[in-house]
């Protein structure tokens, strides 16, 4: 683990990069991407297309142009309360619609990584930053669709931000630190940015063979998002 800013950060960090490392080795999780013999394969409440697993680096749908959400429906709803389970369930902070495969402008996230702190859980539909600070910090990030592996990211330390919730209604914010940050991470996402596109050189050859690795893997049995089915 290296530097990060504060004692919040690190625990969260701590808890996103162990888990993140563990995803691929505990059993417990590994029916998300093949259910043990016997057990029904996990399907998304809404469209039961088995969307259930988090798409992997170099998947082409973690690219691809995402639809603004136009719909506040009960389908909607349903849809980020499972977001929320999976996002728990890889021990993440944050889930953007993309990382399912699902091509919409909608991202989830709850800082504390912790569900029992529900009141931290934030959706957005339709997000936009409006202002970025100039003052910058470089912090340690992970990704659920870049398992394994962490990088040092520069991003800015505050942003405001204006969204739609669940039911439409607009809301602004002034986000700072770590929320700032996930928050970007996550809107990055909905551009088909990836975290690695945002390293710098050094950091970036650092993690090639990791990044290496994972289309290596990919090319071996690709995944087909449900978008492709
Ligand atoms: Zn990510």
């Amino acid at each position: 683990m290296r530097h990060v800013r504060d004692p919040k950060s690190k625990s969260v960090m701590l808890r996103l990069v162990t888990l993140v490392q563990l995803l691929s080795s505990v059993a417990s999780l590994q029916w998300m991407a093949a259910p043990p013999h016997g057990m029904p394969r996990t399907s998304c409440i809404v469209c039961e297309e088995p969307h259930s697993r988090i798409l992997e680096y170099p998947h082409p749908l973690l690219r691809a142009e995402n639809e603004d959400v136009t719909e506040f429906d009960d389908d909607l709803k349903r849809l980020t309360k499972e977001m929320f389970a999976i996002m728990y369930a890889s021990r993440g902070v944050g889930l953007a619609a993309p990382q399912l495969g699902i091509n919409k402008r909608l991202m989830v996230f709850n800082p504390e990584g912790d569900p029992k702190r529900w009141v931290s859980e934030v959706v957005l539909c339709n997000p936009r930053i409006e202002q970025f600070s100039s003052a910058t910090t470089l912090e340690e990030e992970g990704c659920l669709s870049f398992p394994g592996f962490t990088a040092d990211v520069v991003r800015s330390e505050n942003i405001k931000v204006v969204w739609q919730g669940l039911n439409g209604k607009t809301k602004r914010k002034k986000l700072r630190g770590w929320e700032a940050r996930v928050f970007q991470h996550e809107f990055d996402h909905l551009d088909g940015t990836l975290y690695v596109d945002r390293l710098k050189e050094d950091e970036r050859s650092r993690i090639q063979p990791d990044l290496d690795a994972l289309i290596k893997a990919y090319e071996a049995a690709p995944v087909a998002g449900p978008a492709a089915r």
